[in-house]
């Protein structure tokens, strides 16, 4: 059983073939997926949390992704910390910084990456953290305004910003980034991360792991992921699974008291 921590199971590129998409999933052994909810941005919050409704494996972050900081208003806030409270939201994010396309300006980005994290703490969830050129900044914002537990998501550092990251007691999800040839970096840093903080995720529809690399992602691809982390790390597939998994339910279920019980009751 692997649990998908990180995937846009809102994007449009599903809008036709969702079900579909999920039945390769379970068939592939993911039988849980963490539905990031930043959708297009605010006002419409709420895209991951309508997908958690509707399916049991089905679960949901809320927050505003740092290319969508520009279009937040007080209001967004509001509506963030009344969706946090939905029983099968396990996390506040995507939030960050994104450098890369500078989407929204940098000042305004850290803005609203200090007031979610602000929020993630109010409501005792754990963030979700995206960054992409913006890895000083980053940290130093983490340093001084978060002292709780989170995902550096599809992380793509090295040994060196991985103990950065393990220092400030987050987790280090893996994705499809992994299986490209050009990225040993990014497996010494998988190589190094302890197995308590180990997590994986597709970050579909993007990033596809090989041998998808281009195509559109989807959760069941990332066998693929987990067949190369357990290479890489010299254990069995079985072994990255439960160990993920087991990180998964520890990090963002245990604390919402949402056990795979639930699941299996809202399967009725
Ligand atoms: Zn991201
Ligand atoms: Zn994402």
């Amino acid at each position: 059983m692997l649990t998908d921590s990180h995937c846009h199971l809102d994007d449009p590129k599903y809008a036709d073939d969702l079900e579909a998409v999920l039945a390769r999933a379970a068939d592939a052994g993911v039988t849980r997926i963490l539905s990031i909810g930043t959708g297009d941005g605010p006002p419409e919050l709420d895209r991951a949390v309508r997908l958690a409704d509707q399916y049991p494996q089905i679960y949901a972050t809320v927050g505003v992704h740092p290319h969508d900081a520009a279009k937040v208003t007080p209001r967004s806030l509001d509506d963030l910390r009344t969706l946090a409270a939905h029983r099968k939201v396990l996390a506040v994010g995507e939030i960050g910084l994104d450098y890369h396309y500078d989407f929204s300006p940098r000042e305004v980005q850290r803005e609203v990456f200090i007031e979610q994290l602000k929020l993630a703490d109010a409501t005792h969830l754990p963030v979700v953290i995206h960054t992409r050129e913006a890895w000083d900044d980053t940290l130093s914002i983490l340093r001084q305004y978060w002292k709780g537990e989170g995902i550096m998501h599809c992380f793509t550092g090295d040994a060196a910003q991985a103990r950065e990251a393990l220092d400030l007691n987050l987790h280090l999800a893996f994705g499809g980034v992994l299986t490209f040839k050009t990225a040993d970096n990014i497996r010494e840093a998988a190589r190094i991360t302890p197995d308590e903080r180990l997590l994986i995720e597709t970050d579909a529809p993007y990033l596809a792991p090989i041998p998808w690399r281009g195509k559109r992602n989807e959760p069941a691809f990332m066998a693929q992921t987990a067949r190369k982390l357990a290479e890489v790390r010299g254990v069995t597939v079985e072994r990255i699974a439960s160990i993920t998994t087991a990180n998964f339910e520890h990090l963002c279920m245990h604390s919402r008291n949402v056990t795979r019980y639930t699941e299996v009751s809202d399967g009725n």
